[in-house]
């Protein structure tokens, strides 16, 4: 089939990765450049949280997630980055007069689904052996079937691969002014397709009109001193942060955006993502002094190292959301929508993909 896809951000990547192996043409818009680094999907911190998510989400995130946690693995080598899935767990900690709350999120956690029962809490020693420079911490939860990936290095990847593909055309820098089934309006123009995605995020508004944005900024440290290998979580009653490694900086990643990079990796330092602030409000702005505070007063407090971290990048985007804050497929002949991965985009994608095109295109081709 003669495909278009409206938006390059993750959905449309994982996406056309899909379609492609599936042997069809495609055409790919979006209103930025290849690169995607205005997308949310570059700002995102690629935490692949099934169980952690779902004390505010529900269950069907959780299997979604797991689903997701299965189909990463090929996407990734799919695109050439062997090293940018991570399955090692999440480490859970709070100080000790947060235990309580923290013990109130991991029965939440068992009361909604049955696998989380296997939820162990570890004692300084048992973290010790996971991540040495956390047993300064007396307790902490471990959710072992946890992952994350490189997210940065994801859609860079991905724009290399998708890119040299002979049955793939780009037009970058196109605004999709609105989209029907088997149409795509563009420039003043109408070009007709045998199946059209919406994949616009927070862009598709023109036709999801219950779509919401969610802020959320994160801060990228780096630091000789700090060994932290899997993703880590401080909950607190007023912030909740999470501390995402970023082993491998920006290795392999040779783009345009590349010669202008302010922040390219010193040899030897570890890279941190901790995030994420989370508010109702479309503000893309810089980062706000007091989010910076929070997180990085929380951060400082996971370890005391933190402190002679460099501050290398900050980064803001919002979620695209609905009321439900669940995510949304839309199929009808011709054309397939999928938006409100909020949160969970990387979590969610290539399950949400999946089910969109086995529920849609693929039964036509069928
Ligand atoms: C701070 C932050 C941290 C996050 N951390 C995580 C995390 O740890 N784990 C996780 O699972 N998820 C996380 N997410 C969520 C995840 O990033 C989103 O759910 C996901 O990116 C949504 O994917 P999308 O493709 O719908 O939107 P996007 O990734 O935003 O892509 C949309 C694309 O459409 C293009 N577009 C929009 N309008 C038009 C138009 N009219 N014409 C042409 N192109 C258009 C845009 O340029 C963009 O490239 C985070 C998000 C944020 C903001």
């Amino acid at each position: 089939m003669n495909i278009a896809i409206a938006g390059t951000g993750l959905v449309g990547r994982v996406l056309a990765l899909n379609l492609l192996k599936e042997g069809h043409t495609i055409t790919l818009f979006d209103k930025d450049t290849k690169e995607g680094v205005t997308s949310a999907g570059f700002t995102a911190a690629g935490m692949l949280a099934p169980f952690a998510e779902l004390e505010t989400a529900e269950s069907v995130i959780f299997d979604f997630g797991n689903r997701s946690l299965e189909l990463w693995g090929d996407l990734i080598k799919e695109v050439g980055l062997f090293d940018g899935f991570k399955r090692r767990g999440t480490l859970i900690t709070a100080h000790p007069q947060d235990m309580p709350e923290l013990n109130h999120f991991i029965r939440t956690l068992k009361h909604k689904v049955e696998k989380a029962k296997d939820i162990k809490l570890l004692n300084s020693n048992e973290i010790e052996k996971l991540e040495p420079q956390l047993s300064n911490h007396r307790q902490a939860f471990y959710l072992k079937d946890e992952g994350h990936i490189d997210s940065q290095r994801f859609i860079a990847f991905s724009t290399t691969y998708l890119d040299s593909m002979p049955n793939i055309t780009w037009k970058e820098n196109t605004h999709i002014d609105k989209l029907e089934a088997g149409k795509v309006f563009y420039n003043g123009k109408e070009e007709s397709y045998d199946w059209v995605f919406d994949a616009r995020g927070l862009g598709a508004k023109e036709y999801f009109s219950d779509l919401r944005g969610v802020r959320g900024e994160v801060i990228w440290l780096e630091s000789n001193d700090i060994d932290i290998s899997r993703p880590t979580r401080l909950l607190h009653p007023r912030y909740k942060i999470y501390i995402a490694p970023r082993e491998n900086g920006c290795e392999g990643i040779e783009l345009d955006y590349c010669k202008d990079c302010k922040i390219a990796q010193t040899s030897g330092a570890k890279r941190y993502i901790v995030g994420a602030s989370e508010i109702e409000s479309e503000d893309m702005s810089d980062i706000s002094v007091r989010s910076t505070l929070e997180l990085l007063s929380a951060v400082f407090t996971v370890h005391p190292n933190f402190g002679e971290a460099r501050v290398v990048n900050t980064e803001t985007n919002c979620r695209p959301a609905f009321k439900d804050n669940l995510p949304r497929i839309e199929n009808s002949d011709k054309i397939t929508r999928i938006n409100g991965l909020y949160r969970h985009g990387y979590l969610l994608a290539p399950a949400v993909v999946e089910k969109a095109l086995n529920e849609g295109i693929r039964k036509v081709v069928a």
